[in-house]
């Protein structure tokens, strides 16, 4: 399917741009930095963005790694890829403007084929999804035959298509664990760290029980788990949650692990002086708009990749998108690639065996 091209921008007044600048420091900007100029800037943008969605029935979903005027000034939904593919799914827009990165863009497409798919920014990628192609899938399922493939949803949709289930941060120890019912090995793709975590969790070998891929996050590799005893005597009673695609050293020394909406709950409902949110930057900036009254540490690095994308790519992909923008599924990838996301859904929410 082709993108309808030139679309042409509505024109914001003065006072339009006042207005939604006002609305955009109300969503808790003002406090994460944004300068008067900044807002203006931004609104222009989000003004335009939010008209010409309007104009051709397009719905923005945005990961919670996007920047804060994205999440804020133009998103529809906000969550992490588990949320997202399924809001996406039985939306009645007819087009998606997705800002994440490709792998996220490609399960929207899977899940919604009739519709037109656009990433912004196509350029972005991600370290763990470009950690493992195809025909590696194919490799370990002939040296541990049996092995169920359960597979991260950080991966293209051709690896997603070879394999048994996929699985999220948030929902990888209830699926593995109940793979484990049926099958004495497991294969896990392709990140490494999250196996190694996942293995300790449900107390299993790597190695002859949990087979793991060689794959890492460029953002969650990094974090060091040295510093953490140093943040606990500078910040009594701090509450230091990470995701578990950090290293498992770093891991153990936390009181959470999970993926970013497990995050966001526990800050939610818990009571501590300080929260520290390891992982990527765009979290930590959602939380300080969302929960104002509770302190953050800042510890966080950026993903260039979940960075690619900004207001002026968003524009343009309504506008007049680049053809790399447009997310295309070759339909005998797509079908395989949509039954282990179902199961998925199936497996995280009703529990059922592969
Ligand atoms: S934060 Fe890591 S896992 Fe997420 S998109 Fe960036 S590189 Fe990929």
């Amino acid at each position: 399917m082709t993108s309808k091209t030139l679309s042409k921008s509505p024109k914001p007044t003065e006072k339009d741009i006042e207005l939604e600048a006002e609305r955009l420091f109300s969503k808790g900007l003002g406090d994460l930095g944004y300068s008067e100029d900044d807002l203006l800037r931004c609104a222009e943008l989000t003004w335009k963005i939010n008209a010409l969605k309007r104009e051709r029935n397009a719905v923005i979903p945005a990961h919670v790694y996007q920047r804060a005027e994205i999440l804020h000034g133009v998103a529809d939904f906000i969550g992490d890829s588990y949320k997202l593919a399924r809001l996406c799914q039985g939306n009645s827009a007819e087009l998606i403007i997705f800002c994440g990165v490709r792998f996220m863009a490609e399960t929207a497409k899977i899940l919604n084929p009739e519709k037109e798919v656009l990433l912004p920014a196509p350029e972005a990628g991600c370290s763990l999804s470009e950690s493992i192609a195809p025909e590696d899938v194919r490799r370990l399922r002939a040296e541990h035959p049996g092995a169920p493939v359960s597979t991260y949803i950080n991966t293209s949709a051709a690896v997603k298509a070879e394999s048994d289930v996929i699985v999220t941060s948030a929902n990888a120890p209830k699926i593995l664990s109940k793979l484990f019912e049926t099958h004495k090995k497991v294969i896990f793709l392709p990140d490494e760290m999250m196996g190694k975590n996942l293995a300790k969790a449900l107390d299993k070998k790597i190695g002859s029980e949990l087979i793991v891929w060689k794959g890492s996050c460029i953002v969650h590799e990094n974090f060091d788990a040295s510093s953490i005893e140093y943040y606990r005597k500078i910040y009594p009673g701090v509450k230091i949650l990470a995701h578990s695609e950090c290293s498992p050293s770093l891991v153990s020394l936390v009181d959470l692990v999970g993926g970013t909406g497990d995050m966001m709950r526990y800050v939610e409902k818990t009571k501590a002086p300080h929260y520290m949110l390891i992982t990527e930057c765009g979290l930590g900036d959602l939380a300080r708009t969302k929960f104002p009254e509770k302190t953050f540490v800042p510890m966080c690095r950026l993903c260039p990749h979940m960075r690619a994308t900004d207001l002026k790519a968003i524009l343009r992909a309504l506008e007049n998108p680049r053809p790399s923008s447009v997310i295309e599924v070759p339909s005998e990838i797509a079908e395989c690639a949509k039954r282990p996301i179902e199961k998925m859904f199936e497996m995280a929410e009703d529990g059922a065996a592969l």
